[in-house]
């Protein structure tokens, strides 16, 4: 049985007194919700803010990418061991927007993977075709690809840490959701070629979270998928009492 995992990207929002603020709202309407795990990755400059302002509660908190080196005359980058040494405890791998806008490739998917794992953080690695591959009937080719490319390297107590999220890119921060069969459809794939990659056991273990435009009156549907282990979200992580009712579908 896997257990859930609803998971809030904040992107680049939110100051450090923004995010003592948010805890302070959000942590009494999630503080009995035992049927998950939940994560919430704040920018980098605000993850003490928020893991002070989550100390002791059933909230862990994450980093928005992690570079694969862990120290040296790297302007710009954060390491594993400096996000650990933080208090965070996971860190999302290979999101579209690091694709599209920072030059991020499967290569260096699998490198942050591995390097997030050797410092201890569990890796979200996201994947996800975008519309013009759906409209040309390549979702599966590219997902394939981004699994063996950003995945199959791994060793398999490596692959252990690992959580996926399928996030297909016209659906994110576009308010359009794929339908719950979809994802699903894309879900299985996904299992499908991390069996091949690393065994049946694994492909049964691993959660697979869906993200693109998940809101409190979409999340239920999905999560009624058995092949949706839950959800990566971004804009509507923003608020408070909107993340809670979607980690209390
Ligand atoms: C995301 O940032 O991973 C995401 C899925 O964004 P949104 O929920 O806003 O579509």
């Amino acid at each position: 049985m896997r257990k859930p995992l609803m998971a809030g990207n904040w992107k680049l929002f939110k100051t450090a007194a923004e995010t003592k603020d948010y805890f302070t709202r959000f942590l009494p309407m999630v503080a009995g919700s035992r049927h998950c795990e939940i994560a919430i990755c704040p920018p980098f400059v605000n993850i003490p803010a928020a893991v002070e302002a989550a100390a002791g509660s059933n909230v862990g908190i994450g980093g928005q990418n992690v570079f694969w080196e862990n120290q040296g005359a790297f302007t710009g980058e954060v390491s594993g061991p400096m996000l650990k040494a933080c208090g965070a405890v996971w860190a999302i791998i290979g999101h579209s927007e690091r694709r599209q806008y920072f030059g991020e490739t499967d290569e260096t998917v699998q490198r942050r993977t591995v390097a997030a794992i050797a410092a201890g953080l569990r890796p979200i690695v996201c994947v996800g075709e975008k519309l013009e591959e759906r409209e040309s009937g390549r979702t599966e080719a590219v997902l394939a690809d981004q699994v063996a490319g950003g995945l199959a390297g791994l060793s398999a107590a490596g692959f252990a840490q690992v959580v996926i999220a399928y996030e297909p890119v016209w659906a994110i921060g576009t308010g359009k959701t794929a339908t719950p069969e979809m994802a699903a459809d894309a879900h299985r794939f996904i299992r499908g070629r991390v069996a091949g990659h690393f065994g049946a056991a694994a492909a049964a273990a691993v959660r697979i979270l869906y993200g693109g435009s998940v809101k409190p009156d979409n999340v239920k549907g999905l999560m009624a998928q058995p092949e949706i282990d839950g959800a990566l979200v971004g804009g509507a992580s923003l608020d408070p009492a909107g993340f809670a009712s979607i980690v209390n579908f």
